[in-house]
C-alpha cells in the first residue's frame, strides 16, 4: 500500500533530460478472465505514445525500454489480487517503482519529465480513513474503512452479567452492580478506540449499535474522537459484514457530499464578494504563481494541456521563451491540472476534488480559495 510519504518522494523526482513513464491501470474482475487486462495494458500504452514528437531518438529508445519492462511485469509478475496498479519507470534514471492499489483507478500511460502523481493524490483524497465502532452492553466490534475496503480490526468482549437477579443480592445492589460493569465495559472500549486513534490517526469516526448504549458511549469518548464523529448507524453487533458495510458506506457518501457542498458554498460566497477566491484555469494558475492558493477546488476529471517550467515547475497556461520566475526553459505538459496539484501541495495547500457540480463546470472546472 502506498503512503503519503512515498507520493511526496515521487513528486520530488524530476529531470530535464530523461523521461519518466507513469502507468496506471484499474482492473475490474471481468478483466481477469483469460487475462483480458493484457489487451487493456496495450491500449493504454498505445494511447499514451500517440505523439512522441517532442522527444529525441535517444529518449524514444529509453521510452521503449520502459514500455517493455511494464509489459513484462504485467505479463509475468502482476498480482491479480490487486484492483489497481501504479508503475513509475525510467531506465536512464534507474527508476522502477510498483504500487498495488486496493481499488480501481483510471488507467493511463503518461510520459513526462516527472512522475505523473495526480491519480495517487486523488486516490488519497478520496480515501480518507474512517473508523467504525459498534457497541452494545457486553461487546464491541471495531472496523476500519479505507479505500473502499472494510476490515474488522478488533473485537472487545467484557463479562457483563444478565439482568436477572442473583440469589442473596438486593435488587438495588444488583442493578448497581451490572450498571457498573456495563460502564466499565464502555470505558474499556473507549480506551481501545483512543489507543488505535493515536496509532493510526484515522480521519473520521462512525458509531453504531443500539441507541441508548451508543449515546452513553459517545459521552465518555475522548474529546478528540467526539470531534471526528461523522455519523451514527443503527446496526446490531451480529449483523453481517455486508450489512455493516452498506450502512457505513451510506454515511460516508452523505458525509463526503456535505463536505463538497461546504467547499462550494465557501467558494460561492467568496467569489460573490470578490474576496479571497478566483475561478477558472487562467486565474487559478496566476494565483498559484504568486503562492496565494490555500485550497484548489477541481472537477475530478478535468484534464487540460498546458506548460510548466522545467526548473521550478511552476505551471503556465501559455507557452513562453523562459520562466519569469527563474528564467529556465518552459515545456509543454499533457495535463496542467497535474502540475497545479503538485504545486499546491508543494506550497502546503489543499486539493479538493468535486465529483459532479454544474456550478464548478460553469467556472471552468477549477477554482481556488486564497490565503491573501
Ligand atoms: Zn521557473
Amino acid at each position: 500500500m502506498i503512503t503519503i510519504k512515498q507520493i511526496e518522494d515521487l513528486m520530488k523526482i524530476t529531470s530535464d533530460t530523461h523521461t519518466i513513464s507513469s502507468f496506471y491501470i484499474g482492473i475490474q474482475p471481468q478483466f481477469l478472465i483469460q487475462k483480458k487486462y493484457k489487451i487493456l495494458v496495450k491500449d493504454l500504452i498505445k494511447q499514451g505514445t500517440k505523439d512522441l514528437s517532442r522527444y529525441n531518438d535517444e529518449q524514444k529508445e529509453f521510452i521503449d525500454k520502459d514500455i517493455e519492462r511494464i509489459l513484462r511485469f504485467m505479463n509475468y509478475e502482476f498480482d491479480e489480487k490487486s484492483r489497481g496498479l501504479a508503475i513509475f519507470a525510467s531506465s536512464p534514471l534507474n527508476l522502477w517503482q510498483v504500487y498495488p492499489l486496493p481499488q480501481r483507478i483510471k488507467g493511463r500511460f503518461v510520459i513526462d519529465y516527472d512522475p505523473y502523481t495526480r491519480p495517487l493524490v486523488r486516490f488519497f483524497d478520496e480515501n480518507e480513513k474512517y473508523f467504525t465502532v459498534l457497541v452494545d452492553r457486553k461487546k464491541a466490534r471495531l472496523f476500519s474503512m479505507y479505500a473502499g475496503i472494510l476490515n474488522e480490526r478488533k473485537e472487545v468482549y467484557d463479562e457483563v452479567q444478565g439482568r436477572h437477579k442473583k440469589g442473596g443480592w438486593s435488587q438495588a445492589r444488583f442493578q448497581r452492580h451490572i450498571k457498573d460493569q456495563a460502564a466499565k465495559h464502555l470505558q474499556n472500549v473507549s480506551g481501545v478506540v483512543y489507543d488505535l486513534y493515536k496509532k493510526e490517526k484515522f480521519d473520521h469516526c462512525i458509531l453504531g449499535g443500539q441507541h441508548v448504549t451508543r449515546n452513553n458511549f459517545k459521552n465518555i469518548l475522548h474529546s478528540s474522537i467526539q470531534k471526528i464523529i461523522v455519523g451514527e448507524i443503527d446496526v446490531a453487533l451480529d449483523d453481517s459484514p455486508l450489512e455493516i458495510m452498506d450502512s457505513v458506506q451510506h454515511i460516508i457518501n452523505k458525509f463526503e457530499d456535505r463536505q463538497s457542498r461546504r467547499y462550494l458554498k465557501i467558494l460561492r460566497d467568496r467569489l460573490g464578494k470578490k474576496h479571497l477566491a478566483v475561478s477558472g484555469l487562467e486565474k487559478t494558475v496566476k494565483m498559484l504563481q504568486q503562492a496565494r492558493v490555500h485550497t484548489v477546488i477541481i472537477k475530478e476529471d478535468l484534464r487540460i494541456q498546458g506548460f510548466k517550467c522545467v526548473k521550478c515547475e511552476t505551471p503556465f497556461t501559455k507557452d513562453a521563451k523562459k520562466c519569469p520566475l527563474c528564467s529556465k526553459k518552459i515545456v509543454q505538459v499533457p495535463d496542467i491540472v497535474d502540475e497545479i496539484i503538485e504545486k499546491t501541495w508543494e506550497l502546503n495547500g489543499e486539493v479538493k476534488f468535486i465529483k459532479t457540480s454544474k456550478e464548478l463546470d460553469n467556472l471552468g472546472g477549477i477554482a481556488a480559495l486564497l490565503r491573501w
